[in-house]
């Protein structure tokens, strides 16, 4: 017989955003019970095991602020710290508040329906057991469900085969080996370089060329820590107003000189990480300005890679700087000038079929025993539309969302009631620091059900002309940002058959958080919040 376990909440996910809202809803006294596929915790720092992961937010920003003992007892390693530090430290936070007696893990949860009369919502697991909650809180992540290309011949390949996002807890042999890298986003220019220091062939294959900017990672000097932990307050109220605290400029790329634009990009060079996109103000916004920094970097690429054609196909030409997410590497162009390490340009060369001992292009065949997939992910909605989840009159999220994934500020979508999201498409999500956008959203979303529990409302849905309003508001951000003229997943392009609708809310953080706050005090503006009739009845 099935047992049905009743909650608050449920969460979704027990990553930085799933510890965080369990987290914040037990301190506000509801009881929340959360699910994790995987058997720990960490999320993408759980599944994320390749050689070379880590992150490029500075480690001291890439880390919670809600507790002050806890960001001052954490020391970091490194300038940008590495996926086993991450882990240390998401595995930290859940043993220090105590949260994993809380989550149920290897366990997905398959389906969750809404039940209108009762105003709730039945979550069911692969384990086959039955949860009944008021409220839903996804935090499945927006880069959690990873992509493997349809190549044909796959299953006959006789080596092995891994994808970066699902990178196993146990060592995989690249050293000695011929290997395969797919894919040239953030993950693959983070792996190849580490791989190709132990592999005997490495062989990429690339199909758009990316801007790296160098991070210039490095041991993070214990002055430099202290003095910040000295000053934290102050970084973490500054950061909740711009997402990640990059040195902003104030002027345009065409409003200095050739000479000074050089000397600023040179010095923002010197300095690496994402720092290089903010040397002017307009980078972002402007074409022309875009293209001098785009020009740049092409020239460093032209300068490090030593054969000219090699250095030709690094060069990305398809797509403004930063409209993909800008990278941030360690010795990636410079890997291409190892004897070892070939590129091979897939549009011009085009995979053909995958054979058991390697990757058939249009051109020959490269012997392979391992292929690396870094390939990327169904961002965003990938993990909301992969359950089954049914909202009012029975309706599928996937069918709502088949022609784009409209939402209100990004938390919630009509006729899904009582269903929150976390930095999910609509919101600013991974255009910013993301734990500081899951923090704000995960705060929002606990004062909200506080604010329920005490007008005793039991059902909070999405008003459709709030929905399209936003939805419009997002539209018109993004078109005035150079962020539309890129195949990226930020617009679903790496999908095939994926709507191709930008999902991020390019408006800033600090006016994303403005409206966010005035619709709170507006006794939540564009919702509609009502009672069950079982509630009605019994008062
Ligand atoms: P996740 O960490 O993705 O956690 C979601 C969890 O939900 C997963 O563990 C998944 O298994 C689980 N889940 C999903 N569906 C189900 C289901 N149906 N049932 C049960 N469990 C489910 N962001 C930055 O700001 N800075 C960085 O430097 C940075 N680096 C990154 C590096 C990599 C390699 C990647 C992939 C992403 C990076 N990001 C970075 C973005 C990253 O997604 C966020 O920073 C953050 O880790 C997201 O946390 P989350 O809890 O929202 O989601
Ligand atoms: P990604 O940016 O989507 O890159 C995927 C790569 O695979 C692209 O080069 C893509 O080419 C290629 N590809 C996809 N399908 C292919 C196919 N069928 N054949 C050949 N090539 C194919 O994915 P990601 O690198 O995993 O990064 C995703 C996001 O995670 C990042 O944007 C970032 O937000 C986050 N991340 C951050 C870091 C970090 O530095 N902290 C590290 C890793 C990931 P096209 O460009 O042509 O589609």
């Amino acid at each position: 017989m099935r047992v049905t376990h009743k909650y608050d909440a449920i969460v979704l996910g027990a990553g930085f955003a799933g510890l965080y809202a369990i987290h914040a809803m037990r301190q506000r006294g509801f009881s929340v019970h959360g699910f994790e596929a995987a058997d720990d915790v960490g999320g993408v720092w759980y599944w994320n095991r390749y050689p070379g992961a880590r992150c490029d937010v500075e480690s001291l920003q890439y880390s919670f602020s809600f507790s002050k003992e806890l960001e001052q007892e954490w020391e970091w390693s490194e300038r940008f710290a590495a996926q086993p530090e991450i882990l240390a430290y998401i595995k930290h936070v859940a043993d220090r508040f105590d949260l994993c007696r809380y989550i149920s893990f290897e366990t997905r949860v398959e389906s969750a329906i809404w039940d209108e009369d009762r105003a709730r919502w039945t979550v069911t697991t692969d384990r086959g057991d039955e949860w009944d909650a008021a409220f839903c809180i996804m935090a499945s992540g927006s880069l959690s469900v990873s992509r493997l290309p349809d190549l044909s011949g796959l299953t006959t390949f006789k080596g092995e085969t891994v994808h970066t996002g699902m990178w196993p807890d146990r060592p995989i042999a690249y050293a000695n080996k011929k290997v395969a890298v797919i894919g040239t986003g953030s993950s693959g220019i983070q792996a190849i370089p580490v791989i190709a220091e132990q592999a005997k062939q490495l062989t990429v294959f690339q199909r758009t060329p990316n801007f790296v900017i160098p991070a210039r990672n490095g041991p993070l000097a214990q002055e430099k820590q202290k003095t910040w932990k000295a000053q934290y307050e102050h970084w973490r109220a500054r950061a909740r107003e711009v997402g990640t605290l990059y040195e902003f400029a104030s002027q345009g790329a065409l409003d200095v000189t050739e000479a000074e634009r050089i000397a600023e990009y040179e010095r923002r060079w010197a300095m690496g990480g994402v720092n290089f996109v903010h040397s002017f103000n307009n980078i972002y916004t402007d074409a022309a300005a875009n293209k001098t920094a785009a020009d740049f970097v092409r020239a460093k690429i032209r300068s490090i890679v030593k054969d000219p054609t090699t250095a030709e196909k690094l060069c990305p030409t398809d797509h403004p700087l930063g409209s993909k997410r800008i990278c941030v590497g360690s010795n990636y162009f410079e890997t291409y000038n190892r004897s070892n390490v070939a590129l091979i340009d897939i549009r011009e060369e085009p995979i053909v079929e995958i054979q058991p001992d390697g990757i058939k292009t249009s051109r020959q065949v490269y012997p392979v025993d391992l292929i690396v997939f870094a390939t990327g992910y169904d961002a965003l909605t990938g993990a909301l539309t992969r359950i089954n989840i049914h909202g009012r009159n029975g309706v599928a999220l996937r069918d709502k969302w088949n022609k784009g994934p409209k939402n209100y500020l990004g938390l919630m979508t009509a006729g899904f009631p009582n269903m929150f999201v976390i930095t999910g498409p609509g919101s600013p999500s991974a255009l910013v620091n993301m734990i500081v956008g899951i923090e704000h959203h995960v705060d929002w979303i606990a004062e909200c059900l506080v604010y329920l529990r005490d007008k005793e409302i039991d059902r909070i849905d999405v008003e459709p002309e709030a929905e399209d309003q936003w939805v419009a508001h997002v539209n018109e951000s993004a078109d005035k940002t150079l962020f539309v003229k890129a195949n990226s997943w930020y617009l679903g392009a790496n999908v095939p058959g994926k709507p191709r609708v930008f999902m991020l809310y390019t408006g800033g953080l600090k006016k994303y958080r403005e409206i966010c706050d005035d619709v709170a005090k507006a006794q939540y503006r564009g919702f509609q919040l009502s009672q069950t009739t079982q509630r009605k009845r019994a008062l």
